[in-house]
């Protein structure tokens, strides 16, 4: 009896890599059409391997993909966006493997999460390509993959009295509401301005084509970064390597 083979072709970003032995790799790709694959990439390590490329971590590409059992392999794949930095930039670096884990983390197998992927992909876009501030893209993915996720905070106005805003709004992190000054608050909120509240608010309810087209001042974007990477770690309880690193290593130096 022979195992059922299936083909198909998808296009798909590469979020993690391995070497196995001399001349393979197992790649993790977050796909457009089956959510996320591990593949193998048999050859790739040759020089002459013509799929190389198109395997790399961080490049959309196009795959032909052979299922036999539950093993997949690539047998055919042309690169069609590559986004690694070579300029070095530790923070954009650590950011871009962030934003793989974060795919990792929230996108399932045999399941395709095109919204999730379209936003990793433009926030890809965005920090490596355009050079858009990283504290602020950083920020932007990680509110946007809470909302996407099941995590959509509730900023229309202070749930008690109704206000909509003020110079100082709080917002927590356990529950994602909005207090202002004069009502009662718990212990986890953490104090907004009006920019940091509009940022909030734009990055949860924009649609994706409007969703980087705002800028703060790199201050804020700081601030912002650190609120929207404590709602994302509190709400789904997850810690994430890159991210601590990204806390631990980049933002110190
Ligand atoms: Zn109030």
């Amino acid at each position: 009896m022979t195992e059922l083979q299936t083909r198909f072709t998808t296009e798909g970003l590469v979020i993690k890599e391995m070497s196995v032995g001399e001349s393979d790799r197992l790649v993790t790709l977050f796909t457009r059409d089956y959510g996320i694959i591990k593949a193998f990439a048999p050859g790739v390590k040759s020089v002459k391997s013509k799929r190389a490329p198109a395997t790399a971590l961080l490049t959309y590409s196009s795959f032909s993909i052979q299922k036999r059992g539950d093993i997949y392999r690539i047998y055919e794949a042309s690169p069609i966006t590559a986004f690694f930095t070579l300029d070095g930039d530790i923070a954009v670096i650590t950011i871009c493997q962030y934003f793989c884990e974060l795919a990792g983390e929230f996108g399932e197998s045999g399941n395709p999460n095109t919204e999730l992927l379209r936003l990793i992909l433009n926030s890809l876009h965005f920090l490596v390509k355009e050079k858009r501030q990283p504290e602020l893209i950083k920020a932007i993915t990680e509110l946007r993959v809470a909302v996407i996720s099941g995590y959509m905070p509730d900023l229309v106005a202070c749930p008690v009295c109704g206000k909509f805003e003020d110079d100082v709004m709080y917002f927590s992190l356990r529950d994602g509401s909005l207090r202002c000054k004069d009502c009662p608050k718990g212990n986890d909120e953490v104090a907004v301005d009006r920019t940091l509240l509009s940022a909030l608010r734009h990055i949860s309810f924009s649609q994706l084509g409007k969703l980087y087209s705002f800028e703060i001042p790199v201050e804020s974007a700081r601030r912002l970064s650190k609120i929207t990477s404590g709602y994302l770690t509190m709400q789904t309880e997850h810690r994430f390597s890159a991210l601590e690193f990204y806390n631990n290593y980049v933002l110190s130096e």
